[in-house]
């Protein structure tokens, strides 16, 4: 998934889970089960060259955070806000410590990369787009609601 998604993810169990060590092993679950769900990111396409992924993947991340600080401020205000960093942190962690391989070709992290390809499951825009959001907003609505 894209880091915004997966954001958005550790955002909802840092807002609905107090408990740390019941959120943190959930937050990484999390990056499993979401790139499970066929979807786009910005390594989809692969006749993209890595200077143009690493630039979109920067911006990717930083609208990640401004989305859930938004979520936060918005519809779950009893949150603490460094608890919720560190959710997002911990859900987009494979792909924190894939990055430096897969971007930059340092070797020691390709195994973290072999390790994400097991379960990811891509799928092209629009509808790997459109997909991604439909359920990232499903899940938000429920965890407003229950
Ligand atoms: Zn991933």
């Amino acid at each position: 998934m894209t880091a915004t998604g997966h954001a958005i993810l550790g955002t909802v169990i840092a807002a609905k889970i107090g408990n740390p060590a019941l959120a943190l092993p959930l937050a990484l679950a999390s990056h499993v089960a979401a790139d499970a769900f066929p979807h786009w990111d910005e390594g989809t396409n692969n006749k993209k060259n890595k200077k143009r992924i690493t630039i979109e993947a920067v911006f990717d991340v930083l609208i990640g955070l401004a989305i859930s600080y938004l979520l936060v401020f918005i519809l779950f205000p009893q949150t603490n806000l460094p608890y919720v960093f560190l959710m997002i942190l911990v859900a987009q962690s494979l792909d924190w410590i894939t990055a430096p391989y897969y971007l930059f070709g340092i070797k020691p992290f390709k195994p973290f990369y072999e390790f994400q390809k097991l379960f990811d499951n891509r799928m092209k825009a629009p509808w790997g787009i459109i997909n991604q959001v439909a359920i990232l907003a499903l899940i938000v609505i429920l965890a407003k609601i229950f």
